[in-house]
């Protein structure tokens, strides 16, 4: 072929193609800049880090790892593959070399410590006694690891449950502690950020008791603002390093948008070809042009359905190929992971389709192309996926392939909402009293409370200790505050849940418990006729025991997906603020949410087509949560000229695209979030449209969107007016877990309510 020809042109051969690309963005290669070592780097570390192939640190590299070992808490958030390890790691082999000091690595996975792990005894410095310390370490060598290690890798919830409550037995570790790693700390976000952010306050204040007041590294994806939601997690100010040193291939960017199939969805709206066929070919087209190529895709049962379709395809081409192409997902063994990066490294391996438990288990970079299958669900994700791609002076070939779903079909024809500007950060929220409560228990179980704590845990952490003391959990004595109950107190906090005994999936032919949802998500994923996967095998649910919390399954291959429906009711307890302007107002504060899971849909994986929909008996669940909502006055709704009958349907339109839209401005997934519109409500007595966030208390969704408000709505607008469909489809306003099953929407109607609230807003008055 011709060496003019990019990667994207050999791609777009077929005519037919043309028109699904929207937006073609080239990101220019950056050449790398390095920095002098820094002088307080002992020469050891230094000749090995060279032997290693580190001849001198990038200057973002420099600047982090210097303000840590001067003191002075920082948060290095640059691009993927830029070396952000090299940042902590420099400080801590340092000071472990030194002697007397120790360090505390924290990961959300043990995969990646796993891999810090390999890399910190690479260096094979014999003063660096480096353990993991996770679920999966036997007994007799947890006492070795606290007796002796003196850089320990962990993960937070290790931190909550075993090395928090057992602090005396850290003792000696604890008393030295100079450096806590946060990595991947963009990934602290929602709801299990906010606990997150409480462990690490404890961790404060219990390395506090021993004399030590540590210095955190936290590792980011590139995020906008990182010392904000740095200081958020770790509640003390933070350095930022923002400044990338590391050379970039240069990048060319394709937003994709699959074609209308012939097939029809609900009340006959039309449905785009599927994300996952669509990537499917396309990864098959790559690999027959010799393209290393990874498509990331978001569940597993989806990689492996694009691994098989992009095999057939190529092994059609030439029955060679076929074999080098594979599905990857989580839990494979170190050893596997190794194994398949060389292959793709050495080119053997030419095609992979993965879940993003490559973003956090495989080291693969140095791509052709990646092809990415539906919006990620943060900017951080889409930069980190897309960033596998490029070598040295290669063309690199990223894709975005939309879904059907509002925000893939804003994204796509938006892309300055993708390309230069910084990502979102990350939103998490550890004032939420279902946060904040438990961990002051178990903070208190750990040391007693006293006044001179308060600070620490923020603002409401008085007012939570009286309550907790009101409801006997807690004693309030001269010393201050204990926990004096038989129990664990860290088992209150459920790191990764919300609250109830999460529910248990058992194999019902052999009793084999496979894994466990939470209360919250178990009445839309475990319902009885639900798909549920694990491990890349997948199970028909057959009974959900709500009495017992356990659901039976049996394993099933159906190829259809299940999405659960539910009907809401809403009822506003507070309003905290309020934006109003020319007769409409946005609103935040709080809301009892009422909640029933009432049927699921059957959809095929491949085609997206509906097969049918089956209704559900289960009882209703309430939640008091915080929401977002904005109400337009009856002057507003006559300039609109949208007949009353058609009032429902614009702003049921207008309610399900903007859940579609929010996780863009808050960092969430569209489930974490829920909704509810009406043309009159009763506690506001007028048209009012509700976006809640879905935990008890909040997770600080709702609140993003009422800060963000104007951008959230407008871009809401967008997203509807840009889908070329008549009277509305998934790619705009039907969503895919409506309880009314998508009815009444008015897809002009919420254009036009939308145009008004805005338009009232800005001071336009109707
Ligand atoms: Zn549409
Ligand atoms: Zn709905």
């Amino acid at each position: 072929m011709p060496p003019t020809t990019t990667l994207l042109e050999r791609l777009l051969r077929d005519p037919r193609r043309l028109t699904r690309v929207t937006h073609v963005e080239t990101v220019p290669p950056r050449e790398g800049r390095v920095a002098p070592w820094p002088d307080w780097i002992p020469e050891l570390v230094q000749s090995r880090l060279h032997a290693a192939g580190v001849q001198a640190p990038w200057v973002h590299q420099a600047a982090a790892a210097d303000h840590a070992w001067q003191g002075r808490s920082v948060v290095v958030a640059t691009g993927t593959a830029s070396g952000k390890s090299l940042a902590y790691l420099l400080p801590v082999t340092a000071a472990a070399i030194q002697g007397q000091a120790t360090a505390l690595y924290l990961s959300p996975t043990k995969a990646l410590a796993g891999d810090q792990l390999r890399a910190l005894r690479a260096l094979t410095l014999t003063q660096v006694r480096a353990a993991t310390y996770d679920g999966d370490t036997p007994p007799a060598e947890r006492d070795w690891v606290r007796a002796h290690a003196n850089v320990v890798l962990t993960n937070p919830d290790m931190l909550h449950h075993s090395l928090l409550p057992s602090h005396a037995r850290w003792a000696p570790f604890l008393r030295r502690l100079r450096f806590v790693v946060v990595d991947e700390c963009h990934g602290y976000r929602g709801v299990f950020g906010s606990h997150v952010a409480q462990v690490l306050r404890r961790l404060r204040r219990v390395a506090g008791r021993y004399g030590s007041t540590p210095v955190f590294v936290l590792a980011s994806a590139t995020v906008s603002d990182p010392a904000s939601t740095a200081v958020r997690l770790i509640g003390q100010d933070v350095v930022e390093v923002t400044d990338d040193g590391s050379p970039r291939a240069g990048l060319q960017f394709a937003l994709w948008e699959p074609p209308f199939s012939e097939l029809a969805g609900e009340h006959g709206a039309p449905v785009r070809r599927s994300a996952t066929a669509e990537t499917g070919d396309l990864l098959a087209d790559l690999v027959i042009e010799g393209v290393r190529t990874v498509a990331f895709v978001r569940s597993r049962r989806g990689a492996e359905t694009v691994a098989l379709a992009a095999r057939r395809a190529a092994t059609d081409a030439d029955p060679a190929l076929g074999r080098r192409i594979a599905a990857y997902r989580a839990g494979y063994l170190a050893e596997e992971r190794r194994a398949l990066e060389r292959a793709l490294q050495d080119g053997s391996l030419l095609g992979l389709a993965s879940t993003n438990a490559l973003e956090l288990g495989v080291d693969v970079s140095g791509l052709d192309a990646v092809v990415i299958a539906g919006w990620p669900g943060t900017r951080a994700s889409l930069w980190q996926q897309a960033g596998r791609a490029g070598r040295a002076g290669r063309d690199a070939l990223a894709v975005l392939v939309a879904r059907d779903d509002p925000l893939d079909t804003y994204v796509v024809h938006h892309p300055a909402s993708l390309f230069g500007q910084p990502v979102e950060a990350a939103v998490l929220d550890p004032d939420n009293p279902y946060v904040l409560a438990p961990h002051l228990c178990a903070a208190a179980a750990e040391l007693p409370l006293t006044d001179d704590d308060l600070d620490l845990f923020g603002p409401s952490a008085r007012g939570q200790l009286d309550d907790l003391v009101r409801r006997g959990l807690l004693r309030h004595r001269p010393a201050g505050w204990f926990w004096t109950k038989r129990e664990r107190a860290a088992a209150l906090a459920d790191l990764r849940g919300t609250g109830g005994p999460p529910v248990r999936i058992v194999e019902a032919a052999t009793g084999r418990l496979l894994g466990s949802v939470d209360a919250a998500a178990a009445h839309t994923s475990v319902h009885r006729g639900a798909v549920y996967l694990h491990q890349g095998d997948s199970y028909v649910v057959q009974a959900l025991d709500l009495g017992d919390s356990v659901a039976l399954v049996e394993p099933a291959n159906p190829d259809w997906t299940t999405s659960a429906r539910d009907l809401t009711d809403i009822a506003i307890v507070e309003t905290s603020r309020t934006l109003a302007a020319n007769g409409a107002s946005v609103h935040f504060g709080t809301v009892d949410v009422t909640n029933q899971v009432v049927s699921f849909q059957r959809r095929r994986i491949v085609s997206g087509e509906i097969l049918g929909e089956e209704p559900l008996d289960l009882p209703p669940r309430q939640l008091r949560t915080r929401g977002v909502w904005w109400v337009l006055d009856e002057e507003v709704l006559s300039g609109t000229a949208i007949d009353a009958a058609d009032l429902p349907g614009a702003a049921h339109a207008a309610e399900h695209a903007s859940i579609g839209l929010l996780p863009l401005f808050a960092t969430c997934d569209r489930w974490d979030i829920g909704g509810v519109s009406t043309a009159l409500h009763p506690d506001t007595g007028r048209l009012t449209v509700f976006v809640y966030d879905g935990h008890p208390g909040g997770a600080g969704f709702a609140e993003r969107g009422f800060t963000r408000a104007q951008e959230w709505l407008g871009a809401t607008r967008s997203a509807i007016e840009d889908c070329d469909c008549a009277a509305g489809c998934p790619s705009c306003v039907q969503s895919p877990k409506c309880g009314n099953g998508n009815e009444p929407l008015d897809k002009p109607g919420a254009i036009r309510l939308l145009d008004a609230l805005l338009g009232a807003l800005l001071g336009r008055s109707a």
